[in-house]
């Protein structure tokens, strides 16, 4: 694996932003030394060394873009990238409104050009093709773009910037609706990745983008969704600026309940003449409100992190002292980053299990849990079933009514440890 030296303002040593270039000194949350989140490891590789590298959020005190040090380039995380979107329910229902939505609300038909960016096996565009519309989808891991192709989907294999665009929309694939979901954060330079957003938008297209909520992260203390693969954490205050920059405006914004809360934000060239949203100026005054619009307004937020690691610790060592058993749920990359900051193994919970066959029969990196099938945590009747990807809660739980039966108890841990009964 290769690593990326981060950007330094020179003579300082000390990194730059990735939005504004201006240095980076303003230390958001410092979660330390971690393995990626999403290295799982085969069982015969416990003994190698694991890399680890350091996890540290940063706020820019000029434009407020949360951010950690880039350590390794997207051609390394996407190149056999083993997450199918298609997976989870859930997530398919959600971009089915989707796709119901921006036909009515934008007038698409059969002439329109659909286009993703990080369009993985085509979950999305699919939903397009059913209407007729035409599609393309651009990914950059080969394994998961052939899937698409084989599915029917158009797909071109490559990262998203001004090159692709160019040489996208010289080949006639100017978009209507440009759609990118839950990829912003993947990306280390972000203005290459909106100047190309303009490029690749007809005149009166409209792109459209889902993150994550900063907002959300620092009220409800999400720091699990901090990882090495995500470069930045997103606020319409840190955006707004680059679209701008970049020939772009904001129209609009809706709030979705996706990944404990996200926005998305509806963007178009300011010629194309749409009216803005009152819902932007209000998505901007809640930012205010919380002082995002200022660096003391992300301070604090490491205290609430560190009690998080103090009440984990001591719930697993009374259970621990009790008897009593902890079995995992979901080996999600945020897990990682929660288990890791908090010094959990094997001492403390005997093995995770998870739906997705690929993860099956792995090593979490760093904590070395191994990752079993949901059937192994039937099997083993645990006192507590600690549920690491909290955004499913409620799914999860409604999936286990045996728990319930047996008098075992969930658990999570964010904003706080919780303990929660199977019975709703
Ligand atoms: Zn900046």
């Amino acid at each position: 694996m290769s690593v990326m030296a981060p950007k330094l303002a020179p003579g300082t040593g000390i990194p730059r932003c990735l939005s504004c270039s201006s240095p980076l000194s303003h230390t958001f949350v410092d979660l330390g030394l971690q393995p990626l989140a999403n290295s799982y490891l085969p069982p015969e590789r416990v003994r190698d060394p694991e890399p680890r590298f350091p996890l540290h959020a940063r706020v820019c005190d000029n434009c407020m873009l949360v951010q950690v040090d880039p350590v390794q380039p997207p051609e390394d995380i996407f190149a056999d990238y083993a997450y199918f979107s298609s997976y989870s329910e859930s997530w398919l229902r959600h971009c089915s409104d989707y796709a119901d939505a921006m036909t009515e609300r934008f007038g698409l038909g059969s002439q329109s050009r659909i286009v993703e960016i990080a369009s993985n096996d085509g979950y999305l565009l699919q939903y397009f093709v059913g209407k007729g519309m035409r599609v393309l989808g651009i990914e950059p891991a080969a394994n998961v773009a052939q899937v698409a192709i084989e599915r029917g989907i158009p797909t071109e294999i490559a990262f998203f910037g001004t090159e692709t665009a160019r040489r996208l929309a010289h080949a006639g694939w100017s978009a209507d609706l440009l759609a990118a979901k839950n990829v912003l954060a993947h990306v280390p330079d972000i203005n290459d990745f909106v100047a190309g957003i303009r490029l690749m938008l007809k005149p009166e297209g409209v792109f459209t983008v889902e993150f994550p909520h900063l907002l959300n992260l620092i009220q409800q203390v999400q720091f699990d969704t901090i990882y090495h693969e995500h470069f930045t954490y997103l606020s319409l205050i840190a955006l707004a600026p680059i679209f701008e920059r970049h020939g772009l405006m904001v129209f609009d914004v809706e709030k979705q309940p996706t990944h404990g809360g996200s926005l998305r934000l509806f963007v178009a060239r300011p010629e194309a003449g749409r009216t803005t949203s009152q819902r932007v100026q209000d998505v901007l005054d809640a930012e205010r409100a919380a002082k995002l619009d200022q660096p003391g307004g992300y301070d604090g937020f490491e205290e609430k992190v560190q009690a998080i690691r103090r009440d984990l610790r001591a719930f697993l060592a009374s259970a621990k002292s009790e008897g009593r058993r902890v079995i995992a749920y979901g080996a999600a990359a945020k897990g990682n980053t929660l288990l890791n900051y908090c010094g959990v193994t094997v001492q403390d919970i005997d093995f995770v299990v998870d739906r997705n066959p690929e993860k099956q029969d792995r090593l979490l990196p760093g904590s070395h849990i191994p990752v079993q099938a949901v059937e192994a945590l039937i099997a083993a009747r645990p006192d507590y079933v600690f549920i690491l990807p909290w955004n499913l809660r409620a799914e999860i739980i409604s999936q286990l009514p045996e728990v319930a039966r047996w008098g075992g108890q969930f658990v999570t841990a964010i904003p706080q440890v919780q303990i929660h009964s199977g019975a709703h």
